[in-house]
């Protein structure tokens, strides 16, 4: 991770309610797309809060609301956050590049075809799973 993008991210990490993990847990190619939201909810809800931010099914989610109320809802802030997870679906979650979901090992990863092959040798070679991150 550079500091760059550690510093994208550190704008999301402060808004993380503090009785959730304050973590982002997804890859760096994910990082410019979570930015990009970040700068747009802040719009929308410059108080907003986040829950959760993690990959699931290949796929970005982001749990996230417009204030500290958990039952404000915001149509427009809802729209963005949906933008960015179908956004996500076609990003590399490795380096950012166009990608398409691939299952490896039962779960579902969006990778372009270089970072596929590279988790696929690493997740045949290392049986152990030493390496995994979730
Ligand atoms: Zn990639």
């Amino acid at each position: 991770m550079t500091d760059d993008s550690s510093s994208q991210l550190r704008r999301l990490v402060v808004r993380i309610d503090p009785s959730w993990p304050q973590d982002v847990a997804v890859g760096p190619g994910w990082f410019p797309l979570l930015a990009r939201l970040d700068q747009r909810l802040a719009e929308i809800a410059p108080n907003y809060v986040v829950q959760q931010v993690k990959a699931k099914f290949g796929s970005l989610s982001f749990y996230a609301t417009p204030s500290d109320d958990p039952y404000d809802y915001n149509e427009e802030f809802n729209k963005a956050i949906r933008a960015a997870e179908w956004e996500s679906t076609e990003m590399c979650e490795d380096c950012g590049a166009q990608a398409r979901t691939y299952v490896i090992r039962l779960w579902a990863w969006t990778l372009c075809e270089r970072h596929a092959e590279e988790r696929r040798s690493v997740e045949s070679t290392e049986a152990s799973g030493d390496s995994e991150m979730r």
